[in-house]
């Protein structure tokens, strides 16, 4: 055995952590993953149409609209960069694909 993980094993370790770090993340969902899915898709789609008024106005009517909390909704989309709604597009949609790459 090497007296030093070889590049190989490196690579493993490497790959374990960011596994590791995806797990987290989806544990620190607020919401289930088809859930988000949706709630980009209706951004997406309202975005086009109305633009942002820099508040989470539209995620705030989706989750009214479809019976969840708030609070833990918006917490957790501050804490990845969505201060509003274009932003929740733009960088929370990245960190939940970032988070669910590897889920089948
Ligand atoms: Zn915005």
């Amino acid at each position: 055995m090497p007296a030093r993980p070889d590049r190989q094993r490196r690579k493993e370790m490497l790959d374990q952590w960011k596994a590791r770090e995806r797990a987290e993340a989806r544990a620190r969902f607020p919401l289930p993953s088809n859930q988000l899915r949706a709630l980009f898709a209706m951004l997406e789609q309202e975005l086009t149409r109305h633009g942002c008024d820099h508040s989470l106005r539209l995620v705030q009517h989706w989750l009214a609209a479809s019976g969840f909390p708030r609070e833990p909704v918006e917490t957790w989309l501050r804490n990845n960069g969505g201060r509003c709604d274009c932003e929740v597009l733009a960088n929370v949609r990245q960190a939940w694909e970032d988070a669910i790459h590897d889920v089948p």
